[in-house]
């Protein structure tokens, strides 16, 4: 047998040129159709003719269960339906025709009631490209949308009688192909109800002949009982859509404050306040923690009325039970009632703190960068208030939320590491522009002074002896400073980089302050020294240190005290026992002093008060930082003390001392 190519509705329109067919939604028809099928299980006496026609057998499973019903109304009851598993031709309950699947029919709809007092039909075509075009705009707005909805279809549905004739005269000549079988049955449904007669029906007074005189209450009723559940699918599907954008506003809020912000702190603030506020939340809290943390600072708060603040407190996180569940699942969790939640109801911890805080519901959602935790937002939701009405999507708005804050807060961390980048580099900009300025000052001057000097000795053969012995001296003093600058910055960058080996030996401090003195002294014949003494605790025990490295710090600190102090100023170097078997050594001067804030730097590289190039007093500024690295090399400590300007200075070092262990 061939299939049919035409359509039910095109044979309809052209035998009834009049009709004007019209768009309806599946959900539509389906009440329609539901409507229709009630009125005829409503009436008891009829016998109506029922025919109906489904695209797929799906379609026609899920009705089956009302056809046996009508069955039981009427023996005059036709279902077809293009076979897929079990639908096959029948009369078992009512005729079941299968049409072949590429009938026109697959692509139609049709119900047709004929009875003695009414009729109805509803004759169909799906509009195709319809589920295409619509379901692809269905997932776009909301993925669980059912795209069964969106279906259209074009065709007519009318109670008027002679157009139901006629559709029903179509669909029993369909049926009378496929099971020719039943001539004699359909026969007697088109005498009973004068199914092909009328030639020409859509004449007024046939069709006022006809008039539908039944009660359509039901119809009606039915009708509206449709409409209201399809309302109801558009009011869940239009929330699930708001809940969505306002998912996106509040995430694209917060994107933007990422994009617009270098500042990790600012994003953090505005996402707090946003998801706080969109939530609803009595309070939400933004931290930075790790895993192993013990406690957090709340650092970002957004607080409604009448809460209490905690920004800027500790919050526990290692005797919290409820953050160790978000780090070992590395998930969130929803508290819905903390009064009822046995996680909540068995810590005593958490209980305390749900009720000092006023927490009903309590929300702990993890911040994680590639499985590594960053932060936690938190939402609580007040005990007095009534429990938070969770909606749908509200917790996936937390983690994409989160998602955010990771964003800021990876952000945060490489802005920190920037930053200490950048100081880093600063000092090492400082340094190096300091080595610049310390070689022009320190190396460049007396390079030209020595220049000067020898040129003029060897161009001036007639210089008198006495002028070309202090060119010869200065010549000679120049170098030397030179020569101390380099031999300073070759001992600093060997102590810096551990090239330095030492010789630990037991010495007595007496003797290493003794030969430094005498260092001192030799050097400068010509200029007169302050007064220096000593002054030694009694039984001071001998120190373990190597030796040339203690006269070199010896050395450096009483040069620099003479350096600062008058000529008739005086020095004192003192030692005595400190604590854990240490001999603390003091140089102590009443020079000019150092400012209290600048007792910190001297120590650094390069440090000089009045800065390389208005030196008046010779010196590198290398002194002291050579000095605290060898102390530190002994595990010592130095460091200086003064009261200020013109006020003296002392500096105070520690060396170990020898203890034997009795
Ligand atoms: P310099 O070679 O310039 O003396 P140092 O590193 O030894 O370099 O000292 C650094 C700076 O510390 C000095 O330039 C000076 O400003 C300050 N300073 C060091 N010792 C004293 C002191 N005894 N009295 C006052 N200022 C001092």
């Amino acid at each position: 047998m061939s299939s049919i190519s035409t359509s039910v509705l095109s044979d309809l329109l052209q035998a009834l040129p009049n009709l004007r067919p019209q768009l309806y939604f599946k959900a539509s028809l389906t009440a329609l159709s539901h409507a229709m099928e009630d009125q005829v299980l409503a009436a008891t006496l009829e016998q109506p003719l029922v025919i109906a026609s489904f695209q797929q057998e799906r379609f026609y499973r899920q009705e089956a269960h009302r056809y046996k019903r009508l069955a039981q109304r009427s023996n005059q009851i036709y279902v077809l339906s293009a076979p897929e598993t079990d639908f096959a031709n029948s009369s078992e309950y009512y005729e079941k025709i299968a049409f072949l699947p590429d009938d026109a029919l697959s692509q139609e709809w049709h119900l047709v009631v004929i009875a003695q007092n009414y009729a109805t039909c509803l004759v169909c075509q799906e509009s195709r490209g319809s589920l295409a075009k619509t379901s692809q705009l269905h997932r776009d707005l909301n993925p669980t949308l059912d795209m069964d909805t969106a279906r259209r279809f074009e065709g007519i549905w009318t109670a008027e009688r002679g157009v139901s004739l006629k559709a029903a005269e179509l669909l029993l000549g369909r049926i009378l192909i496929y099971r020719p079988e039943l001539a004699g049955k359909i026969k007697q449904a088109c005498q009973r109800f004068n199914i092909g007669q009328d030639k020409s029906i859509s004449t007024d007074q046939q069709m006022t002949e006809y008039a539908c005189d039944i009660d359509t209450d039901p119809f009606v009723q039915r009708l509206v009982t449709y409409l209201q559940a399809s309302q109801y699918k558009l009011h869940k599907a239009y929330r699930s859509i708001s809940a969505q954008a306002r998912k996106e506003r509040l995430v694209n809020s917060i994107s933007t404050a990422i994009r617009q912000s270098l500042n990790p702190q600012e994003i953090l603030t505005v996402a707090a306040q946003e998801l706080g506020q969109n939530l609803e939340a009595c309070r939400c809290l933004i931290y930075r923690a790790q895993a192993t943390d013990s406690e957090a600072i709340i650092e970002h708060e957004f607080l409604s009325f009448d809460v209490v603040s905690i920004l800027g407190q500790p919050w526990s996180l290692k005797k919290n039970p409820l953050f160790q569940e978000v780090v070992q699942k590395a998930e969130g969790i929803y508290v819905v009632d903390t009064q009822t939640d046995r996680r909540i109801t068995n810590s005593r911890v958490l209980a305390k703190l749900c009720e000092s805080l006023a927490i009903r519901s309590w929300v702990i959602e993890p911040v994680l960068y590639q499985g590594r935790l960053l932060g936690i937002v938190e939402l609580h939701y007040s005990s007095n208030q009534n429990l938070h009405d969770w909606q749908a999507g509200e917790f996936d708005l937390v983690k994409a939320i989160a998602t955010s804050v990771g964003v800021a807060l990876i952000q945060a961390e490489a802005y920190a590491n920037l930053e200490d980048l950048n100081q880093q580099l600063e000092a090492l900009d400082r340094t190096r522009s300091n080595l610049i300025a310390i070689t022009g000052h320190e190396l460049r001057t007396p390079l030209s002074t020595i220049q000067v000097c020898l040129e003029s000795l060897a161009s001036e053969p007639d210089m008198p002896l006495e002028l070309q012995k202090v060119m010869l001296t200065t010549a000679l003093a120049d170098s030397e400073r030179m020569q101390k600058l380099v031999q300073d910055f070759l001992t600093l960058s060997n102590l810096e980089s551990g090239r330095v080996e030492w010789h630990p030996e037991s010495l007595s401090l007496q003797e290493c302050v003794d030969l430094a003195l005498s260092r001192i002294r030799a050097r400068s014949t010509t200029e007169k020294l302050p007064k220096i003494t000593t002054h030694f605790a009694k039984n001071l025990p001998l120190v373990r240190a190597d030796g040339d490295w203690l006269v070199e710090v010896l050395a450096k600190l009483i040069d620099n005290a003479c350096k600062f102090t008058p000529p008739q100023g005086k020095i004192t170097i003192g030692a005595m026992s400190h604590r854990n078997h240490m001999v603390e050594v003091t140089v102590a001067d009443n020079g000019r002093g150092i400012e209290p804030k600048r007792l910190g730097v001297v120590f650094d590289r390069f440090y000089q008060e009045e800065g390389a190039l208005r030196r008046s007093t010779g010196g590198t500024g290398l002194g002291l930082a050579i000095c605290r690295q060898i102390v530190n090399g002994w595990d010592g400590e130095i460091w200086a003390e003064s009261s200020g300007k013109n006020q003296g200075s002392q500096f105070h070092f520690t060396v170990p001392s020898v203890h034997y262990k009795s």
